[in-house]
């Protein structure tokens, strides 16, 4: 049925006619927040179809550049966490910034007649389902192609790009320019919207700010499908709420990101500890100082006696009869992982400053291992670990993934219960620790960190192995998690999930608490059917069909549904 005929089915019914119009004049109604947006929601002019055949057929009578596919719904259906099969309705593969518009003015239009729901879906590397819409709309942000990839030289260099493009396409088109951006993620196949939601974070994290640091202006098509330009300066409420904002406010369209000169080298130099608090003490150290690494992360290693042997294939130990000695005696050890940028005319300053900088340190002397490698191939490394597991058939598995940012002064004794009594080994994934400088990150996004200046990321990253049993086996991993929470929470530690994964209201109320009201109040302003990423389960999306006085009380601060 077209949206003509759906007009007569619905004239027939006054009583739906007037709560449909009332739903679309409420939604149109600016929450207590600035709407700061350039374009505004045109009141329709056709009344909504409201059953699911006639939902599919008014989907693909939108007038698009791109296109829309039901067939195909299996493709994203699922995420690289591999634990959610949740299949959308329809997928859009927009051509441009308007055929995303449209698509969100259309559910708009729907209003709650319809369950539709919309999720952005960069390249779908979350964990949880939180970039899939159950029966609604998937939008794959790599078609959306426009603008190419655009960088621009000067005293403040930047590159334009869709947020739908991939970290590692950019390195290696801003690197013709000998410019790279400066933040990262230890994985370069993501989008720009996908980590932009998040954070970005990696061992650049405490010199520059996680990604959502160095973002100097975004477009944003939001839940009313308004396209609107923001920045600090201009619609910067808008600008700060998306970044690190779970996909809640808008969807990421373009993106403009800070550049630096790109080294052509880098030197990556890998020592252990076997003390905890020494390894902390110098990671601290490290990301304190002025004149320090260029990137500083950590990992922990646990019951793992090959390891040294593996790195030989890519490490040089410093020296090759000690590091051979080198027995762990089943120890949890712990490795610092620093790099310093270079080009190949600075290399003896290089040598000479890396060399200060490890006589500062207190790691087993006899495990300083390094080697020299082309930039883009360090930051593009797991890509390269990527292809082995790909290989191995071990790639598309489950992935319970853990990641945490715990404060400065709880991590010993995280550290202490965590890797000596409830994580037993290691095998399955790496389990990555590093501390990051609050100070230099930008405080108005929507990211929620603990409440200290320094503060550590933890990245439990198992594997779960097909059909296996015992500690490689999902349940257990899972369990093994909600161990490591339940510690957290008992021994009041402070802790914040990172890429945040929540069942009920009140534990999203308890991770951003006393911002949850802003937070709100904000999805209330620019989504305020709650549409925008379902896959968060933090707001749902109201169906069922209101009454007046419900309706009106829809415009209080918060007014989305939320899970309970
Ligand atoms: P998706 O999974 O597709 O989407 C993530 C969320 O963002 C969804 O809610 C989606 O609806 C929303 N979204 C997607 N695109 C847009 C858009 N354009 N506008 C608005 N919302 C949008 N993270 C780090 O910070 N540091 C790391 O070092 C790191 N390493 C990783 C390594 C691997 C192997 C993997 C799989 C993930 C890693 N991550 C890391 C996590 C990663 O940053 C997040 O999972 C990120 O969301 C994935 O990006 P994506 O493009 O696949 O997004």
């Amino acid at each position: 049925m077209g949206l003509t005929s759906s007009l007569r089915f619905h004239r027939r019914n006054n009583k739906t006619f007037l709560r449909i119009f009332m739903i679309l004049v409420l939604s149109c109604i600016p929450g207590r927040t600035n709407l700061c947006s350039n374009h505004s929601v045109s009141t329709p002019k056709e009344l909504p179809p409201s059953n699911p055949l006639d939902i599919r057929s008014s989907l693909v009578s939108l007038d698009l550049e791109g296109y829309i596919s039901f067939d195909d719904v299996h493709n994203v259906a699922k995420d690289f966490g591999n634990r959610y099969q949740l299949p959308p309705l329809a997928i859009l593969h927009p051509r441009s910034v308007s055929d995303i518009s449209s698509m969100m003015k259309h559910i708009v239009h729907l209003g709650s007649t319809s369950n539709l729901t919309v999720a952005a879906r960069g390249h779908g590397h979350s964990l949880q389902g939180q970039a899939l819409a159950h029966q609604g709309v998937v939008i794959k942000m790599e078609s959306l192609r426009s603008p190419d990839i655009r960088i621009y030289k000067g005293k403040q260099p930047y590159v334009d790009v869709s947020g739908g493009e991939l970290w590692i396409n950019i390195l290696r088109e801003t690197l013709k320019y000998g410019l790279s951006p400066k933040s990262w993620t230890d994985y370069l196949h993501l989008t720009v919207g996908g980590t932009l939601s998040n954070a970005g974070i990696s061992g650049q994290a405490f010199k520059h700010g996680p990604q959502i640091n160095n973002v100097y202006q975004l477009e944003i098509v939001t839940g009313k499908g308004e396209v609107v330009t923001c920045s600090e300066k201009l619609n910067s409420e808008l600008f700060f709420s998306v970044l690190g904002g779970l996909g809640q406010f808008g969807i990421i369209t373009r993106a403009r990101i800070s550049l630096e000169p790109a080294p052509q080298m880098v030197k990556w130099i890998r020592v252990l500890y076997s003390d905890f608090s020494a390894f902390s003490r110098d990671q601290e150290h490290l990301i304190s100082k002025e004149k320090t690494f260029d990137y500083v992360e950590g990992f922990v290693i646990i019951n793992r006696t090959d390891l040294l042997n593996n790195w030989r294939s890519s490490f040089s130990p410093n020296d090759s009869t000690q590091a051979s000695r080198f027995k762990s005696d089943g120890k949890t050890l712990y490795c610092l992982e620093v790099v310093k940028y270079f080009n190949p005319e600075e290399a003896n300053s290089m040598h000479q400053e890396t060399g200060k900088l490890l006589s500062e340190l207190n790691y087993i002397p006899s495990t300083l291992f390094s080697t020299e490698v082309p930039y883009i191939e360090f930051l593009d490394r797991v890509h390269i670990a990527e292809r082995k597991l790909r290989a191995k058939g071990l790639w598309e598995v489950p992935h319970p993934w853990l990641n945490l940012l715990i404060p400065k002064s709880s991590i010993y004794q995280f550290a202490t219960e965590v890797f000596n009594n409830i994580l037993t080994s290691n095998n399955n994934g790496p389990i990555l620790i590093y501390p990051v400088n609050q100070s230099k990150w930008n405080k108005h996004t929507s990211l929620i960190t603990p409440n200290e200046d320094i503060f550590y990321l933890v990245a439990l990253l198992p594997s779960a192995v097909p059909n296996s049993s015992g500690k490689n086996d999902l349940e257990y991993l899972l369990k093994q998690n909600q161990r490591v929470i339940s510690f957290c929470a008992a021994a009041n530690l402070n802790v914040k999930q990172y890429l945040p994964h929540y069942e009920t209201q009140q534990e999203w109320k308890s991770h951003f608490g006393n911002r949850w009201e802003t937070f709100a109040q904000k999805k209330h302003a620019y989504d305020p059917l709650a549409i925008l990423a379902p896959g968060q389960r933090i707001f749902q999306k109201t169906t069922r069909q209101l009454s007046p006085i419900q309706l009106s009380k829809s415009k209080a601060i918060g007014s989305p549904q939320r899970y309970h």
